[in-house]
């Protein structure tokens, strides 16, 4: 497929302080737009400047939410290299949220070729300053003008990216975690697994309750027994029970993380032993009282590593390594973002 470019004639101002940049705000010059129908398949790719897109006020997305999304950032190193952390992998998940919400398939090579083009364009746009990193977001929208609730005849990708701040500023600090025992986010047969808006709209209701309490994130439990530890808010999570690191195993309600994955393959090369497996809330909870429960962290493209100490199950309020930043939470962080800013040689061959 041909990428036509159309350039800016009025590029916008570039943040003045890389130190005040947050997340989400700011946009970079340009976006990636491609459409598909039933006659073209995927067609006009085309880079253009960033700008509202214009649709029906009947379009499907915005009635029956036929989205899908994907996250993942391209980071500058000393020397002045943009880089990008397996961004094949985002987009083969992508595909297969696309793939769950009825949306066609693309080609995940052009799309890959398409996004460095798109970053070389706005190259200027990927901040410079340590920890900070250019967040980039593709998604799919449904655009078929009818209030018919069916899969879309008409979709819409877009790629729009934004430069962000780094997520600590002091350094790795520890989280508190409330485990959620009435809401769920996602079922067996469900979207869990998707990459959709779906899913986070309904999680906004718990979030809200847990910020009440002065939590950051909830933690999920599964949907049908209401007891097996799933992931927390936008990221995947682990738990080192004496000498086993264990995570969740992936059932088809858990986003598959792409920083999950990683950091299971960086810990069993160092020797780790890691189980995927199903975990009991209860174990967690035995495990605390029996003094093995030694490390909790999420993980995820925004946080990278984000230690956990505290956890708030109904009325225990479990203290994790005396709210400190666990060994192993320190060492992932480290080895993750030395190999994304080039810091550390990349030995899995991650870099693109
Ligand atoms: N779970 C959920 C629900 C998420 O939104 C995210 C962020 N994409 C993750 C886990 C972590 O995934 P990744 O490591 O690919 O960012």
């Amino acid at each position: 497929m041909e990428l036509k470019i159309e350039l800016t004639r009025q590029p916008k101002e570039k943040p003045a302080d890389e130190n005040k940049l947050s997340f989400g705000h700011i946009f970079t010059d340009h976006m990636f737009v491609m459409d598909w129908d039933k006659e073209h398949g995927w067609h006009d790719a085309k880079i253009v400047p960033f700008a509202p897109i214009l649709m029906s006020p009947a379009a499907t997305c915005l009635h029956y939410g036929q989205e899908v999304f994907e996250g993942m950032k391209a980071y500058r190193t000393e020397s002045g290299e943009i880089r990008l952390f397996r961004p094949q992998e985002n987009f083969r998940r992508m595909n297969e949220s696309h793939d769950r919400i009825c949306i066609p398939k693309f080609d995940e090579a052009f799309l890959l070729e398409a996004l460095k083009k798109l970053i070389e364009i706005d190259a200027d746009w990927v901040p410079h300053t340590y920890g900070t990193s250019l967040y980039i977001r593709p998604f799919t929208i449904g655009t078929e003008e009818s209030l018919g609730a069916h899969s879309s005849t008409k979709y819409k990708f877009l790629i729009i990216m934004s430069p962000s701040g780094a997520y600590y500023e002091g350094g790795l600090a520890p989280v508190k975690i409330y485990v959620e025992t009435k809401y769920v986010r996602a079922t067996p047969g469900g979207t869990g697994f998707a990459k959709t808006g779906g899913n986070y709209a309904a999680s906004l209701k718990a979030q809200d309750v847990a910020a009440e309490e002065g939590y950051s994130q909830v933690l999920w439990l599964d949907g049908v027994h209401r007891k097996y530890v799933e992931e927390v808010g936008a990221m995947n999570v682990f738990f080192v029970l004496g000498d086993e690191i264990v995570t969740p195993e992936l059932d088809g309600s858990i986003l598959s993380g792409i920083t999950r994955k990683s950091a299971v393959e960086i810990l069993r090369s160092w020797g780790y032993k890691v189980s995927e497996r199903a975990l009991d809330i209860q174990e967690l909870v035995d495990a605390y009282h029996a003094g093995t429960l030694k490390e909790a962290f999420g993980t995820g493209t925004a946080a990278v590593i984000s230690p956990i100490g505290e956890l708030k199950y109904n009325d225990l309020v479990m203290e994790i390594n005396h709210n400190e930043i666990g060994e192993i939470s320190q060492r992932l962080y480290d080895e993750l973002t030395g190999i994304q800013w080039g810091k550390v040689e990349d030995r899995f061959n991650w870099i693109v």
